[in-house]
């Protein structure tokens, strides 16, 4: 495919902060993306450079790219990671590079007439058949709610096979959290990704009040606890309460036979990876056992981990790595192992849908996308409700 223009320009995304959009246009075709931003960031995801910066590094690859003719997203995002020639992405930026290689893969998609999610499943020879389980940050805390507990995400995991089903139960269940938590806790303020914030410092209390509000044979509960973030000297300091490696893994047993937990994520830190092995021992047979700063939807990383037994699941979000192609090199990856695969959305969004599509596409088992409060989040549920009721 040949592009006739490309234009990229400086937007908000959902905590005001500077990001890309990419218009792509192909003859009669236009496509556009915009990328996120996370907060509890992977040591090892690729750069993200200023937008400010970008825009001038863009200019320097603009006619070069308008000169080429890409048949397939491979040779796109090739053409790409070549010309950038770091690991990290450093020179153009993963940033850059993502925000073109999704508008490309959107482009491509139509015009060869097919939604976004069929080019993806169709690059990956698969046909899908079955919905994600919707994962739900409704009670939040960690670096993404200041005041809040110390654990970032109590997450409620639907499992309906319709998602149009999902969205309706999270909305009721967070208007009842809301009533709960005002009621028992005072001030119901909300986080980063839309959740419920509530004034403890007990990692348990989310746990508590998500439980009594979701029940029936159609939802967990889940964590994410990005235990990077409250590790610091070899401890994990959850608010002066201190903590070694096995004393987590003690409290996570006894959370695993207190509440119907589906998975954690990131359960120790990226620094800890003994850790991580140790609860795949103890509880990867009940509980998924996900990484996400671990293995940051790094290929390399996700198959060091599955080596050292390390994880049976793995978090992806495009822009840890920066570019489609190696986004789903990572998922095949994961598949091949049998490991459990989320796609996730970041703290800091923007309106496209993108990961609904590669959700859908890829077959994942889950998809992360905060609360269903903000606009930025709902557009990617809405995206799987709009598949469901159309193809
Ligand atoms: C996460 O840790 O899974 C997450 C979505 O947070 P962030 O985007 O801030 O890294
Ligand atoms: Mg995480």
């Amino acid at each position: 495919m040949k592009i006739s223009d490309i234009n990229i320009r400086i937007v908000k995304d959902s905590r005001n902060k500077d990001t890309l959009e990419a218009v792509l246009r192909s003859g009669d075709f236009e496509a556009s993306a915009s990328v996120p931003a996370g907060k509890s960031k992977g040591k090892f995801e690729t750069t993200t450079l200023e937008p400010s910066l970008v825009l001038s590094k863009f200019e320097t690859i603009k006619n070069q790219i308008l000169n080429k003719d890409f048949p397939t997203v491979w040779e796109f995002d090739g053409f790409l990671i070549s010309t950038d020639g770091t690991k990290e992405k450093s020179n153009l930026g993963g940033n850059l590079i993502l925000v073109l290689s999704i508008a490309f893969t959107k482009l491509l998609a139509k015009s060869e007439n097919l939604q976004c999610f069929q080019l993806i499943s169709k690059i990956l020879g698969k046909t899908p058949r079955k919905f994600p389980y919707l994962y739900f940050n409704l009670i939040g805390g960690g670096l993404h709610a200041k005041d809040s507990l110390p654990f970032q995400e109590y997450i409620l995991v639907t499992k309906f096979p319709s998602p149009a089903k999902g969205l309706e139960y999270a909305k009721n269940c967070f208007e009842k959290l809301q009533e709960d938590i005002e009621k028992n806790f005072g001030e119901v303020r909300l986080g980063d990704e839309g959740a419920l914030t509530i004034k403890s410092d007990d990692p348990r209390v989310g746990l508590q009040v998500l439980n009594r509000n979701a029940t029936g044979p159609e939802v967990s509960l889940a964590l994410d606890v990005a235990a990077s973030t409250f590790f610091e000297n070899r401890i994990y300091n959850l608010r002066g309460k201190i903590k070694s490696s096995d004393d987590l893994l003690s409290y996570y047993n006894l959370l695993a036979t207190s509440y119907p937990l589906l998975s954690i994520e990131d359960p120790f830190s990226e620094d800890d990876k003994d850790g991580f092995i140790k609860i795949v021992a103890n509880l990867g047979e009940k509980i998924w056992i996900i990484a996400d700063d671990l293995t940051v939807t790094n290929p390399d990383l996700i198959n060091k981990a599955q080596k050292e037994k390390a994880a049976t699941g793995v978090i992806i979000k495009p822009n840890q790595i920066g570019s489609v192609t190696e986004t789903l090199e990572a998922i095949k990856l994961a598949q091949s192992y049998n490991w459990k695969v989320i796609i996730s959305h970041r703290s800091g969004e923007t309106m496209d849908s993108f990961i609904a599509d590669l959700a859908y596409g890829v077959e994942a088992d889950g998809l992360k996308s905060g609360a269903p409060t903000q606009e930025v989040r709902l557009a990617k549920y809405n995206r799987l409700i709009e598949i469901e009721r159309n193809f």
